[in-house]
């Protein structure tokens, strides 16, 4: 199997992007779940069999929503991890010291001040969720623990450009998705803080009690990010507790020459990225900082005896990863997260933002100086928007024959870009997040693209429903 896997990533470059599973190993995977076990040999045969059938986020021309590539360092990470199965709710031991010392770099890297919190975590879902419920209880001191928030009239604000798991966690966290007000954005995709502004007077004016501003460093549509300064402003001058969603953008402070870009974002309370985004570490390793220890403890701990824990043995070396979140089980996903640090270093894990985002420049370029294609938004970071536009079409068979080409590039096995809408318009969304991939690949994507939307195949499908 460990021969296996090494082949898998060192061939991650070849053959097709995405292969769906074919019905009989599926069947295969079935059967097995009701047979009377299996020889090791013929497990190992099965667990082969997987591996052509990912989502296709380990091929250089995986352009689709945002997903890393992971590396090697993870997979040897995680067969220690396996061996060891620790438990890190908790307990004096080495996986929570490693996972401390994780956080910590994260922390010195989004320049967080010292005492300042976290624990790595699923990815930025289970991250926002946390901070956010940390900002809600801190609002209400804490009795919301116990009486929970729907009396209280909260609302917080986002841009219309911020990912839907905020709006999740508002929902998981009693307030409601409509207490997330969503506020407009400006020509380059990024929150229209004036507008911000007002939302706030005019929520305060009707009696109810904005809590917080959720800034988006890297939005998922365009990589836009919002002004994080400006906005860190506005919440220090009204009271509100400023969340940065940074999923993959707050990782661009891995490189020197982006980092200016996300200036601000060490004044957030709170900050929810991702490892497994654009520092490729394996799946799934997110992460969670909030800016106050105390307000986060007070979050989450169920422990009032804190203060009064063990001084030595396995009962030591409280707090806990459990006083920090939900889970008490959990595994030990600071390993890999470690394991490719220690690797690769701060400079190559950056070099590999640079690159992706020198790649998602060629693309734009190649874009604007093509006749059949448009651009559909600026290009900050790492994810360019296109179309393909034959001359004197309609909006609604422009968006069927980009639909269409996205589609046939992931079927086809050549490509997988994703589509998303930019001022209604189908868009096809490139995001650039793999280290793997090199100019020839997005010098194919471009060729296909043209080759596709010219075939008069396409084009008959396009316009003729
Ligand atoms: C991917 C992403 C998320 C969600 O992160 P998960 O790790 O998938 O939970 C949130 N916000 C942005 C901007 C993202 O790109």
């Amino acid at each position: 199997m460990l021969d296996a896997a090494i082949d898998h990533l060192e061939t991650a470059g070849q053959g097709r992007v995405w292969t769906p599973w074919p019905r009989d190993l599926a069947e295969a995977f079935a059967a097995a779940l009701d047979g009377d076990g299996q020889a090791p040999g013929e497990l190992v045969e099965h667990l082969e069999s997987l591996l052509p059938h990912g989502v296709g986020n380990t091929h250089p021309r995986f352009f689709g929503w945002v997903h890393g590539a992971g590396s090697p360092a993870g997979l040897i990470a995680e067969i220690a991890g396996a061996a060891m199965n620790a438990n890190c709710g908790g307990r004096n031991h080495a996986a929570i010291e490693v996972e401390r010392r994780v956080v910590d770099w994260t922390r010195r890297l989004m320049g967080f001040p010292e005492g300042a919190s976290g624990l790595v975590v699923s990815g930025t879902s289970m991250a926002t969720l946390i901070a956010l419920k940390v900002a809600r209880d801190a609002r209400l001191d804490f009795e919301s623990r116990a009486q929970g928030a729907g009396h209280a009239g909260l609302v917080g604000y986002a841009s219309s450009q911020a990912h839907s798991c905020v709006a999740r966690a508002f929902d998981l966290l009693g307030l409601g998705s409509t207490a997330l007000r969503e506020v407009p954005v400006d020509a380059d995709f990024r929150m229209d803080t004036h507008a911000l502004e007002a939302a706030i007077a005019a929520d305060r004016e009707a009696g109810r009690a904005p809590f917080t501003v959720i800034a988006t460093a890297g939005s998922v549509n365009t990589g836009a990010s919002d002004a994080l300064d400006t906005i860190a402003d506005i919440a220090a001058r009204l009271g509100l507790w400023m969340h940065v969603d940074g999923a993959f953008g707050a990782c661009a402070m891995l490189s020197p020459q982006l980092r200016g870009k996300l200036h601000g974002i060490q004044r957030a309370d709170s900050l929810a990225f991702d490892f497994h985004k654009w520092m490729q570490v394996n799946y799934d390793a997110g992460c969670v900082l909030i800016r106050d220890e105390t307000l986060h403890m007070q979050a989450f701990s169920d422990r009032p005896d804190y203060l009064s824990r063990e001084e030595s043995g396995l009962a030591a070396g409280a707090p806990w990863p459990v006083d920090y979140g939900p889970e008490l089980s959990r595994g030990f996903r600071a390993l890999k997260v470690w394991a490719q640090i220690a690797e690769y270093g701060q400079t190559r894990l950056g070099a590999v933002i640079d690159s992706n985002r020198a790649l998602a420049l060629r693309l734009a370029a190649a874009v604007d100086a093509t006749g059949d294609l448009e651009r559909l938004a600026p290009v900050p970071l790492n994810i360019c928007c296109l179309r393909h536009v034959p001359r004197g079409w309609t909006e609604p068979e422009l968006d069927r024959l980009n639909e269409t080409i996205v589609r046939e590039l992931q079927l086809s096995g050549i490509a997988a870009p994703s589509t998303t809408r930019i001022h209604g318009r189908l868009a096809i969304r490139v995001n650039i997040t793999n280290h793997r991939t090199s100019e020839d690949d997005i010098d194919r994507l471009v060729e296909e693209i043209l080759r596709l939307g010219r075939s008069d195949r396409l084009r008959a499908t396009a316009r003729e429903r």
